[in-house]
């Protein structure tokens, strides 16, 4: 299937590993031009490594930034038009979250998830949805969470947050439908990046609450999950390429689940 991604100019947060990072590595492996963005510069160089070697040359930009910042959306898309020439995709990836029962969570950390999952995309989709229209094209991917449709009990802030960033998506994929710009999210499951199996991750974080081990921590997760097991940054990262691609075309508005059956619900 061709994707007509070549010579496209990403923006995508969170690049420098797991789900951002396999994305990144899909869009240059497409031909697309990519602009990396998180916040420790060492682990960007890294990944963008990784990604040069799956494109074009000279495909690939790196750009220190926490997204969470009020100023980060206009400086990231400041570097895209300078850097790129502009920006056809963005995909707002950067997120985080730990486990917190919901009466030890303090209201930093309710604003924090706030920032990242809410402000941080509302600013670059604010500030990357114009210039996308001046075109009359454009493709953003929010990726939000199963968390975001189904709320869990592991971080509620983390929950709230990413069903608001969904609601968010929508309202933007209505506001820009007309001018071409074409809005979606995904909601991956349980997927295993850094986030779950990295040391201090949730994995260890589920151990550690349970009394068991790291591996029962996942074993017992992935029996959770119809297909039986934890999904890849590589599975999320296909149907996240496939929305900024031509080859979907008329989608938008819609919050894809990318999570094994997770989440028992067909919207
Ligand atoms: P990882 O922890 O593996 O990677 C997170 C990436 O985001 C890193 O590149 C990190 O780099 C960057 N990042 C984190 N905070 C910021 C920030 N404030 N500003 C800029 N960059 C930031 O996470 P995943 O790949 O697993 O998660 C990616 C997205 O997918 C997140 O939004 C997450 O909520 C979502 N998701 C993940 C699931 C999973 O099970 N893994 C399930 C559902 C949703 P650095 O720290 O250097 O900034």
């Amino acid at each position: 299937m061709e994707l007509e991604l070549g010579g496209k100019a990403c923006i995508v947060t969170g690049a420098s590993r797991g789900i951002g990072l396999a994305t990144s590595v899909a869009l240059c492996a497409e031909g697309a031009r990519v602009l990396l963005v998180a916040r420790d510069l060492g682990r960007l160089a890294e990944a963008a490594e990784r990604c040069e070697a799956a494109g074009e040359p000279g495909s690939v930009e790196q750009m220190s930034a926490d997204v969470a910042e009020a100023g980060a959306a206009k400086r990231i898309v400041a570097a895209a038009q300078e850097r790129l020439g502009g920006v056809d995709v963005l995909v707002n990836n950067a997120g985080t979250t730990n486990t917190r029962p919901l009466e030890d969570l303090s209201d930093a950390d309710w604003q924090r998830q706030w920032e990242l999952n809410v402000m941080g995309p509302m600013r670059l989709m604010q500030t990357a949805a114009p210039l996308m229209a001046e075109r009359g094209d454009g493709r953003i991917v929010n990726v939000s969470s199963s968390a975001g449709k189904r709320p869990g009990l592991n971080n509620a802030a983390y929950s709230v947050t990413k069903s608001a960033q969904l609601s968010l998506s929508r309202v933007f994929a209505d506001a820009w439908a007309a001018r071409g710009v074409l809005v979606n999210a995904v909601t991956p499951g349980p997927i295993a990046t850094p986030l779950w199996t990295g040391e201090g991750g949730l994995a260890e974080q589920a151990a550690s609450a349970s009394g068991g081990d790291r591996e029962s921590a996942m074993a017992a997760m992935a029996e959770r999950i119809p297909l039986g097991r934890l999904g890849t940054a590589e599975e999320v990262a296909a149907t996240i390429v496939l929305l900024c691609s031509r080859r979907a075309a008329f989608v938008t508005g819609a919050a894809w689940s990318v999570d094994g059956g997770y989440v028992p619900l067909f919207i």
